[in-house]
């Protein structure tokens, strides 16, 4: 195992913090567990419409869930897929499901039928979760993927779906508490990544790796936020999206086990979110480099809001010492905490934080509890490297996914023989243990926190009549951190097919983080290696170049 291999090798490092306990308990247990100590506490509030629970209401609406779900004929194994904005109701359906032993796969709900409909054929989906908002198109989206027998809907009674709010209202009769769920095996979600190479692919994190990374992050020393107690109760301001494992491991989850109040916001505008925070008085602010430039420009912040306000934590992208600076200046306010995180789904999601002392500004921070970590030589692919030396950077811990579902393959490029995760970025140590990502060696773009993978937009674009082939790579921006740009090879004949039509061909298919804003640019062949695999890192430079000159 790698704990052995760790032992052996001098620079393997292990987190220097204690080890956390581990529950074993399956997360419809934990939250009951929770839901006990909590009791009146709100959990959740819908941050448009007040709509809200407390922890205990919560506990009883997803014993009747489960019960519904069992009654409409689903099972251990049958998978539910929420594509759902964030809403009260979202960890409900989530927890619910887990309640009878379904998977429950995470969806974009800003993706495109046929994004949504390749992850549902993927996943073999069997039931929808998702709001009425969206009827007409997850109808459609159903009608393409046949494993679909029902689409729930929260929201008002609509002839052929089944209305949640119905659900609710079930006896609870079939709710089995002592469902048999193995917290090592069984999955618990099923979120979306392109790992380090190919297509989206789901990610099976188990109970028992969600639990883990929920106790990891809340470890003492690792973490400013407090359990709730009489006198104090942590407010959480929900606006990442649930649907990927920052939000729904490192705010929803997270947040059960503090008993913490989490006010939800089904999309982004400025004057709701700033609404939000001036109503709720957040005291931590999750957030991506992105949302943190809000902040940092806003003209006119509404300094009474911040009050209670004690942490701002980023993650998701690199969020610089500049702008961790220029944040603190902003707020300023003495005992403010700028805490980075760093993860990938792979790792459910967290594996290191910054310490809680604001020193180490642009470093992604420490390993978390039970976690350990080697930089491998790039050259040799095998030396692991001592300090400020960069190399790929490989983890291991209790959070490393079960694999990617139904894809031995890619599963075994990622995590090796010994348990060790490939993560595809490129980092060094200091002395202190503190890490620095330098680079990504796998192709992942990243767009304001969301995932790119080049090989979707690459099969795309060879699907446009004029283009012989074509690689996407991310270039630096500002304001999204980086977005896509794809180099283009046109057939003979159809040179004169500009890049606004092929932009236009390619919007209508994808999502709207993953058009491609970067641009295009036209030539004549693409660099490759002798085994004929495109050389993006060749692009990179090139782009590079380029920007430079002008
Ligand atoms: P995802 O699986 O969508 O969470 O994406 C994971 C990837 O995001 C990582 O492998 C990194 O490339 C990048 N990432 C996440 N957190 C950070 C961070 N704090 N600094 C730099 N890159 C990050």
């Amino acid at each position: 195992t790698a704990e052995n291999a760790g032992k052996m090798d001098k620079n393997i490092v292990s987190s220097s913090h204690s080890d956390c306990e581990l529950h074993g308990m399956n997360l419809v247990h934990r939250f009951f567990y929770n839901a006990s100590k909590y009791t009146n506490k709100i959990a959740l509030e819908c941050g448009v419409t007040g709509r809200k629970y407390t922890y205990e209401m919560m506990g009883h609406l997803i014993r009747r869930c489960g019960s519904a779900l069992t009654r409409a004929g689903f099972q251990k194994g049958d998978v539910m897929a929420i594509i759902s904005p964030n809403v009260p109701e979202f960890p409900i359906a989530l927890l619910g499901a887990s309640s009878v032993g379904m998977p429950v796969a995470l969806v974009n709900p800003t993706f495109t039928p046929d994004e949504m409909v390749r992850q549902l054929t993927a996943v073999g989906a069997t039931v929808i979760f998702g709001v009425a908002p969206m009827a007409e198109l997850l109808q459609k989206v159903a009608q393409m993927c046949p494993s679909i027998r029902q689409v729930i809907l929260l929201g008002p009674p609509m002839e052929g779906f089944v209305c949640f709010q119905q659900m609710l209202q079930d006896s609870g009769d079939l709710f089995n508490e002592n469902i048999d769920i193995d917290v090592h095996k069984d999955t618990f979600l099923l979120p979306h990544s392109s790992g380090t190479t190919g297509m989206p692919k789901s990610v099976m994190l188990t109970h028992a790796n969600v639990g883990a990374n929920v106790s990891q992050n809340i470890h003492p020393g690792s973490s400013t936020n407090q359990m709730a107690t009489d006198q104090h109760q942590e407010t959480h301001i929900c606006l990442l999206p649930f649907f990927h494992s920052y939000g729904v491991t490192g705010i929803l989850n997270i947040g059960f086990d503090l008993g913490a109040k989490m006010v939800t916001l089904p999309r982004f505008d400025v004057p709701s979110y700033l609404k939000a925070i001036e109503d709720h008085k957040p005291t931590l602010l999750h957030v991506v480099p992105t949302l943190a430039q809000l902040f940092i420009k806003h003209p006119a912040l509404k300094m009474e809001s911040f009050e209670r306000l004690h942490t701002i934590f980023s993650a998701a992208a690199p969020l610089g010492m500049q702008t961790a600076n220029n944040l603190l200046e902003k707020f300023n306010k003495s005992n403010l905490i700028i805490q980075e995180g760093y993860g990938l789904s792979e790792m459910s999601p967290g594996a290191m934080l910054t310490p809680l002392n604001n020193d180490h500004f642009g470093s992604c921070g420490r390993l978390i509890s039970r976690t350990k970590a080697k930089v491998v030589d790039l050259e040799t692919g095998g030396i692991t490297l001592g300090p400020n030396q960069q190399g790929e950077l490989y983890l291991s811990g209790p959070q490393v996914m079960k694999g990617y579902l139904n894809n031995p393959k890619s599963t075994n490029e990622m995590i090796d023989e010994d348990g060790w995760l490939r993560t595809g970025d490129v980092a060094y140590y200091d002395e202190g243990g503190n890490f620095y990502i330098v680079d990504r060696l796998k192709e992942l773009i990243k767009v304001k926190g969301f995932q790119v993978a080049p090989a979707e937009l690459e099969d795309i674009l060879s699907g446009h009549p004029a283009v012989m082939e074509a690689a996407v790579i991310g270039i630096p921006d500002e304001h999204a951190g980086e977005l896509p740009r794809a180099f283009v090879v046109r057939k003979p004949g159809m040179e004169s097919v500009s890049d606004a039509e092929i932009q236009a061909f390619v919007d209508t298919k994808v999502s709207s983080h993953k058009q491609i804003k970067g641009g295009i640019e036209f030539c004549d062949a693409l660099p490759k290696n002798n085994l004929g695999k495109v050389l993006r890192r060749e692009l990179r430079h090139q782009y590079a170049q380029q920007a430079k000159a002008v």
